[in-house]
């Protein structure tokens, strides 16, 4: 049967309700999207023939707050996606405690592709047909694979044209300029770096003695090898989607990261001493002590999980392991710091900028990194203290943080009418 996204979310949540000993109709909504908007968006291309791309817009819970959520742009983008990463989102906020729901949203198109004319009328367009459900009160979007900040700063000026005002607070991870905030970009990044420095810290293990790999050097993945280099942890594996380089003694991760930046954006074209050039599934199972998934879903599954040799995983990417998976790490011992608390790092800066937007301030960047620190600290704490109490995974743990949050909030509210 193809693999669907969606089942992951059902199955770690009634997992999660059963320990919880929740009654099916205290959760039962929180089952199913709220919203589900597919929209058919006509672009003009550049040869003057007319494409047509299929768009999502999913609100899967407002529960708690508006629905925040990123877009992405990816030729594999399809609705039951779209559902899991909605999903997924109302879980992350929960865990973090801002007042949001989840939401999320994607288009069928591989950008590489596209000039970037054509990327603008898109994301324009795009923008009009989803307006009516978006806006700072009610689904506040956000990067995610394939888009970046130049993409969320089309979003902004079509939205706010369209409401005959700017509006910044509809969008985060915006460019600087248009009210976007200090640290955003590497937010996410950062986020991983401080659970894979906590979690280190709990297992006792010194962060020097720490080997790492990281699939995915995008956004999340080239940050937190970054700042993960910086603390002194040796990166020795890293990869994109043109294949992973390796080297025993620790990569030159500011060389690759300048390269990605400004000579182009493969690792295929890099070259240093003493590296050699891995598969991308030789990179998952490299023999490291950390591995950081920040590509994409369904990486780690029942076909590869035996192989895994890392001891701890990082979670960049949203949904990088598949139950099967979990299962047998599990049993392997291997621990696993989940999406929904790992990469929750760029969804509490966007609540910063959203909050700074608001108010039409302006924080600094020491500012954002000390209260994302805090917040942090705060959400891997507990989920590590729930996790041991419960004798269960922090995957496990985290989602009975949430849930048990989703569903006080659901009682007080109460079912409308
Ligand atoms: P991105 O587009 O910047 O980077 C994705 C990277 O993955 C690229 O380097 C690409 O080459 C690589 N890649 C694609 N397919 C691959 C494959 N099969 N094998 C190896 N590498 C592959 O995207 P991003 O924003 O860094 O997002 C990565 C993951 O993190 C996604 O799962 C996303 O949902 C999640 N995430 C992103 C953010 C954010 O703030 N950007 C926040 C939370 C979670």
């Amino acid at each position: 049967m193809a693999y669907n996204p969606y089942d992951n979310v059902l199955a770690t949540v009634e997992k999660a309700a059963k320990i919880l000993g929740l009654a099916p109709t205290d959760y039962e909504a929180v089952k199913y999207p709220e919203r589900e908007l597919r929209v058919s968006v006509p672009v003009r291309m550049d040869d003057g023939s007319v494409r047509v791309f299929q768009g999502f817009r999913v609100q899967h819970s407002t529960v708690r707050g508006p629905a925040k959520g990123g877009i992405r742009y990816h030729q594999n983008v399809n609705i039951d996606e779209v559902k899991a990463l909605a999903a997924w989102m109302t879980f992350k906020c929960a865990v973090a405690d801002i007042p949001y729901g989840g939401g999320k949203g994607g288009i069928e198109v591989d950008p590489s592709t596209l000039s970037l004319g054509e990327l603008q009328r898109l994301t324009r367009r795009f923008t009009t047909m989803i307006a009516p459900i978006i806006g700072p009160e009610r689904d506040i979007p956000a990067p995610d694979v394939g888009t970046n900040a130049e993409v969320m700063g089309w979003v902004m000026d079509t939205y706010s044209m369209l409401n005959g005002h700017s509006t910044p607070a509809v969008v985060t991870g915006k460019p600087l300029q248009l009210g976007g905030s200090l640290g955003r970009a590497e937010a996410t990044g950062r986020g991983v770096m401080l659970n894979t420095v906590y979690i280190c810290e709990k297992l006792g293990v010194a962060i020097e003695n720490v080997t790492v790999a990281v699939q995915g050097m995008g956004n999340v993945g080239s940050i937190s090898a970054r700042l993960l280099y910086e603390k002194g942890a040796k990166v020795v594996a890293v990869s994109d989607v043109s294949g992973g380089i390796y080297k025993e003694t620790g990569l030159n991760i500011p060389a690759i990261c300048d390269y990605l930046s400004t000579r182009g954006n493969l690792l295929s074209g890099y070259n240093e001493d003493g590296m050699t050039r891995i598969s991308n599934a030789e990179i998952l199972e490299s023999d490291v002590t950390v591995l950081i998934p920040a590509a994409l879903e369904n990486q780690i599954n029942a076909q590869n999980a035996d192989r895994i040799r890392a001891k701890i995983i990082v979670e960049g990417a949203n949904g990088p392991t598949t139950v099967e998976a979990d299962d047998i790490l599990e049993k392997k011992g291997v621990v696993i710091v989940p999406d929904i608390l790992a990469n929750s790092g760029g969804v509490i800066v966007s609540y910063f900028e959203w909050v700074q937007n608001l108010q039409a301030l302006e924080w600094d960047e020491k500012d954002v990194n000390e209260k994302l620190a805090r917040k942090m600290e705060k959400a891997f704490g507990g989920v590590y203290d729930i996790a041991e109490e419960k004798n269960v995974t922090l995957r496990t743990g985290a989602y009975l943080i949430a849930l048990r949050r989703i569903v006080d909030t659901l009682r007080y509210r109460g079912i409308w009418p």
